[in-house]
């Protein structure tokens, strides 16, 4: 038998982030306890001080109140309470980092309880290894340097590498165009054929649709995975411009934060791979119910899972719970969060991820490492 909330403290991290440029970045953490004694782990992915300041408001004002004694066990019940209730907060944003952490300590509490793992409550893994991809900035001076790294993740074993340009650092890749092809040209030369390469152009860079457009073209022969947010992601006519100028891949959707958003931009047609994340997007039960919607549409859900090892392991265990992922993303350089927060690293194997076997999201968090990087 499972137990009810006892309690629900919101945690404030700060940390250096060696996969961004060394760049000190904020979470936001849940430890959720239960009258059985058991523990719990979400994360909002707040990012900077005043949205920390937000989430960890509404969870300590508003959804903790709202859910000591609700039982564990009841996770949708206890995710229609916080969202009837966040309608106050103006629904999104904000409010979905706040019930994205306790929805997901909910699951991981509950699992832990029952001795089932969250892979395992979602109804199975589907794919019990995913081919590990290794999601960076592009943020060295030069070419070659930017290359010879890239080279150095894929001969480590990653299948696959995900570039995010226009990031901090000191690499002048984009937003110019002829920049970003001359770079994606040169380095699929140096792999040869075969790893994949997922270009994100992402929030540094912003292109017209027809330089997208011609962009995207000029990337075809090069065997590109998919390009990602090439266009700011509200521009829908943009995208269709695009998506009917292109046969690449469109990766798009990680600035959504409610399954009716993503429902939205599944309708327009405009978008193959949809970008989600549990500690963003209405939490583990959310991610859940937009890769039903994915599923029937038959296209492609991908975890951005670029925070804690809290919410990898949950992207992880969501990822293998269903067919419509294809790839698993993992920070290719070792990071605080990732590699000193959990007792055992999430990393791949010969080139693959696979979800954590213990109760729960699979981690053993580190209680010393919260306090260490706690912000007061
Ligand atoms: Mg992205």
């Amino acid at each position: 038998m499972s137990g009810t909330v006892r309690s629900i403290e919101p945690i404030v991290l700060r940390y250096p982030e060696p996969n961004d440029f060394n760049n000190m970045r904020m979470t936001m953490l849940v430890r959720l306890t239960t009258s059985a004694g058991g523990v719990g782990w979400g994360e909002g992915i707040a990012m900077w001080p005043e949205a920390c300041k937000a989430s960890a408001a509404i969870i300590a004002d508003g959804f903790a109140p709202l859910l000591v004694g609700h039982p564990v066990g009841e996770i949708e019940a206890a995710w229609w309470k916080m969202k009837r209730h966040a309608w106050w907060y103006g629904e999104g944003g904000i409010a979905s980092f706040a019930l994205s952490a306790v929805d997901m300590a909910l699951w991981d509490a509950f699992g832990a309880e029952i001795g089932q793992s969250v892979g395992t409550l979602l109804g199975g893994v589907v794919q019990p290894k995913l081919p590990a991809n290794a999601t960076m900035h592009v943020n060295k001076a030069t070419l070659e340097e930017n290359i010879a790294e890239i080279a150095g993740h894929i001969s480590a074993g990653f299948r696959s590498v995900k570039l995010g340009l226009g990031k901090r650092g000191l690499a002048n890749i984009g937003p110019e165009p002829e920049s970003v092809l001359a770079f994606i040209t040169a380095l699929r030369a140096a792999l040869g054929p075969g790893p994949g390469i997922m270009v994100d152009i992402g929030n540094g860079i912003r292109w017209d649709p027809p330089t997208a457009i011609r962009v995207a073209r000029a990337l075809e022969p090069l065997e590109i995975g998919w390009i990602e947010e090439p266009l700011y992601p509200a521009d829908i006519e943009g995208y269709r411009r695009l998506r009917a100028a292109t046969t690449l891949t469109i990766a798009s959707g990680e600035r959504e934060w409610t399954i009716e958003g993503y429902k939205r931009l599944l309708a327009t047609e405009t978008v193959d791979v949809f970008g989600i994340d549990p500690g963003r997007a209405e939490g583990v039960t959310g991610f859940r119910a937009v890769t039903r919607l994915v599923e029937a549409a038959h296209r492609q859900v991908n975890a951005h899972a670029f925070s804690t090892a809290i919410t990898t392991a949950a992207s992880l265990h969501l990822s293998a719970a269903t067919t419509a992922s294809r790839i698993f993303e993992i920070k290719p350089h070792p990071s605080p969060m990732q590699h000193e927060l959990v007792r055992t690293p999430i990393w791949h194997e010969g080139g693959y991820a696979t979800p954590p076997a213990g109760p729960g999201l699979g981690i053993v968090v580190d209680e010393r490492v919260v306090e260490k990087y706690r912000v007061a």
